[in-house]
């Protein structure tokens, strides 16, 4: 590059830029053109303008899109570090006297000092060394962009009007070049934005994300796209109804919400043409709908169908606060965006209901496991209680066959549940045909009415191998579940001791009761016969009527004994008050008083000469002795000899029936009473000292007796430590013999 240098000092333009306005601007318009990278426009135009002006620093500075603000674009004449920082200073224009200056007034600016113009930033001046400035406005058909600086250090520069002329037309040539590149790449950003935009609802798609955050995305999105003010979905409900609008973005669209009627106006359209809707003037639009609205607060809009399956499911809308022209391409994009996006949210909607499915599907599954695990809970505890009833449980089908027998059950009946399983419950539980309801009847009952037997069912059965028992049975009725039943489900309780314990009861209060009219009924008769002065008994006569009287008494105070000992084994209450006392006395004083009692028998006792002294309840073996020898007596209905003994044994004695392991050389005081009366038969040798046992053969049946003696008199020889048995021959006589231990 030439400089040529004038007279005065100062430097001039260089010849080639007088010589050829044109071709410099050309040259410019060529530098500038070469690219449409916007950084690349503005490097290459600070470079040819300093070059072709012989300037020796180019700048280039644009407004904001405030206008308030100077942005640092390109810089040529300083060193590359510097620019970079240089690239940083952001100006405020009314910081900037020189930029102020020229696009206030659209005309160039020239400073000839600019140590002394008081417009220049002194700072600057002195960094830079700057003598002359031109600031020319970077402007395009009258809108200015920015400013141009040419900055001279090395001299002075003077600019003739010409050159300035040429300068104006670099700038304006720059500015179109400047704004060429700023709309390749503003649409190359904005492209790149759409495209970012698609992809980010593709990867919503892909994500499966939940309805509402779906919606709130692609609103946002396509305002982001569109540089809308805000933006709103309505989806159109199953009904045909329009739901709730989406809006966003979030911070202004509370602002800016349509009252629901308007939009719906709008909604409605779209959706009935299936078509993209622009509306350039909304107030225009809702005229007639504003009603209480005093104005729309969004001027311009475009509301696009959401197409999914042949069907409109709803509008994506943009809308704009200030008036704004879409153009057909920004209108076509929002629909095609719309089409992504209905997919989307289609997306969205299946998802969430497989989502609710699948919670459905799992909340049954938990459900039912732990209905589950609570039937299994229940299963056992039935299980436990079927098992280990005491009572016999069993279920039988509409055909009376059993299907579920309980081991109480194979007890009761003496079958097996393998056996007693599949037969029919009349052959299991045979009643004894005494015409009561059997088992068998019942469960037939209950299945052919349907409903649980309310009252209990007493009657006998049968048992395999066994003997008649008594049972009391309830019926519950299961109705049919799953193809199955319905069953009788029969709870049987054997009650036969209760009944036994029933009849003993029975029969003790009539024995009782005539057992004591007995004897009362004597004494009354012989005291009144002796009462009546106008008899005149004799001596002899008086003598055996009192003798009766005192042998009732005998018998009642016996009784009476036994009853009261018998209740105190039974309360608990039974002690003994052991004392030394002689065996042998007690047998004297007891063969005495019973010798009153009878004619017909001869006793006597076998007693050692000395005395046989025991540690004993002495009532109580009186008592023992008093209730064998009566028995002697009563079951010797011919007469006959009634001996009693007493010894001393050692070593064991048991009977082998009594398993009882005594020391070897246990010392036993043994009592005797033998009698030749009818005797007893084997078999009831073992039942005569239980309880209320009375022998069944007539002999014994014609005496009177409550079967009480010889259980008290085993339970006080055992209280002492001691033992009873006997020893006897039918129709030739007994003895029983009374143990007692010596300490
Ligand atoms: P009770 O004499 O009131 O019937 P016990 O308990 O005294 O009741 O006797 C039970 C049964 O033993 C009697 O019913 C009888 O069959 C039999 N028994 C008791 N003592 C004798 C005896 N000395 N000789 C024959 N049988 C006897």
């Amino acid at each position: 590059m030439t400089l040529s240098a004038n007279l005065d000092g100062t430097a001039s333009f260089p010849v080639r830029l007088r010589a050829d306005e044109s071709a410099v601007l050309l040259e410019i318009a060529q530098a500038a053109g070469s690219t449409l990278e916007l950084h690349e426009v503005l490097d290459r135009v600070a470079e040819k303008t300093a070059m072709l002006t012989g300037a020796d620093r180019c700048s280039l500075w644009l407004l904001d899109s405030s206008h308030d603000r100077l942005l640092p674009a390109a810089i040529y004449g300083i060193d590359p570090s510097f620019a970079a920082r240089w690239k940083r200073k952001i100006l405020a224009i009314k910081d900037e006297c020189l930029s102020q200056e020229a696009i206030t007034t659209g005309q160039p600016v020239v400073v000839h000092d600019a140590a002394t113009d008081p417009r220049t930033d002194k700072r600057a001046v002195d960094l830079f060394g700057d003598k002359s400035i031109l600031v020319v406005p970077l402007a395009n058909k009258g809108r200015v962009i920015g400013t141009l600086f040419l900055n001279h250090i090395s001299r002075p520069y003077w600019y003739s009007p010409q050159e300035i002329a040429v300068i104006q037309a670099i700038a304006s040539q720059s500015a179109v070049a400047i704004e060429n590149a700023q709309l390749y790449d503003e649409s190359r950003r904005q492209r790149l934005e759409i495209l970012a935009s698609f992809r980010r609802i593709g990867d919503a798609l892909a994500a499966g994300l939940d309805l509402s955050d779906t919606l709130r995305l692609v609103v946002e999105l396509a305002t982001e796209m569109l540089r809308a003010t805000v933006g709103g979905l309505t989806l159109r409900r199953e009904d045909g109804t329009l739901g709730d609008t989406q809006w966003a973005p979030a911070d202004t669209a509370s602002h800016y919400a349509l009252p629901p009627h308007l939009l719906d106006e709008l909604v409605g359209e779209v959706i009935r043409n299936g078509e993209p809707l622009y509306v350039a003037d909304l107030c225009e639009y809702w005229q007639g709908h504003l009603h209480g609205v005093q104005s729309a607060p969004l001027r311009t809009c475009v509301g696009v169908p959401l197409h999914l399956r042949g069907q409109v499911i709803g509008m994506l809308g943009v809308f704009h606060a200030l008036p704004k022209r879409f153009s057909p391409v920004e209108i076509d994009l929002l629909a095609s965006f719309g089409t992504q996006a209905a997919i989307a949210i289609d997306n969205a909607r299946l998802f969430a209901g497989l989502q609710r499915q699948v919670e459905e599907l799992s909340a049954a599954a938990a459900r039912n496991a732990e209905l589950y695990s609570r039937l299994q809970l229940e299963k056992q505890r039935l299980d436990v209680i079927f098992q280990n009833s005491t009572d016999a449980i069993y279920m039988a089908d509409r055909n009376a066959r059993i299907v579920a027998f309980n081991p109480a059950a194979e007890i009761l009946s003496g079958w097996t549940a393998a056996e007693a399983i599949g037969a029919c419950d009349s052959e299991v539980f045979p009643s004894d045909q005494d015409g009561s309801t059997s088992l068998h009847d019942a469960t037939r009952a209950v299945l052919e009415s349907g409903a649980s037997y309310s009252t209990v069912v007493e009657t006998t059965i049968l048992p395999r191998g066994g003997t008649l028992r008594h049972v009391a049975a309830s019926y519950a009725y299961v109705p049919a579940s799953n193809d199955e039943g319905p069953f009788a489900l029969a709870v049987v309780r054997d009650v036969s001791q209760q009944k036994e314990v029933e009849r003993l009861k029975s029969d003790f209060i009539s024995m009782v009761s005539h057992e004591l009219r007995t004897p009362l009924a004597v004494i009354k008769g012989y005291a009144a016969t002796l009462l009546n002065s106008s008899l005149h008994l004799d001596a002899e006569r008086q003598t055996r009527f009192i003798r009766g009287i005192n042998d009732a008494s005998d018998r009642l105070t016996r009784l009476i004994d036994n009853l009261l000992t018998g209740s105190r084994f039974e309360s608990g209450r039974f002690k003994l008050s052991l004392q030394n006392v002689d065996l042998a006395e007690i047998v004297r004083k007891v063969v005495a008083n019973s010798r009153t009692g009878t004619n017909g028998h001869l006793l006597h006792a076998n007693l050692p000469s000395e005395p046989m002294m025991l540690r004993v309840d002495r009532d109580q073996i009186e008592h023992v002795l008093v209730n064998l020898v009566a028995n002697a007596i009563k079951y010797s209905p011919e007469g006959g000899e009634i001996t009693l003994g007493l010894r001393y044994e050692c070593g064991p004695l048991a009977p082998a029936d009594l398993s009882r392991e005594d020391p070897a050389n246990q010392r036993w005081a043994v009592l005797t009473v033998r009698d030749q009366g009818i005797g007893i038969p084997s078999h009831q040798i073992r039942f005569i000292f239980d309880k209320f046992y009375r022998g069944d053969s007539p002999a014994v049946r014609r005496v009177p007796g409550t079967g009480l003696g010889l259980y008290i008199c085993k339970s006080i020889v055992e209280a002492h430590g001691g033992y009873i048995w006997v020893e006897s021959q039918l129709g030739r006589g007994s003895t029983f013999y009374v143990a007692l231990p010596e300490e």
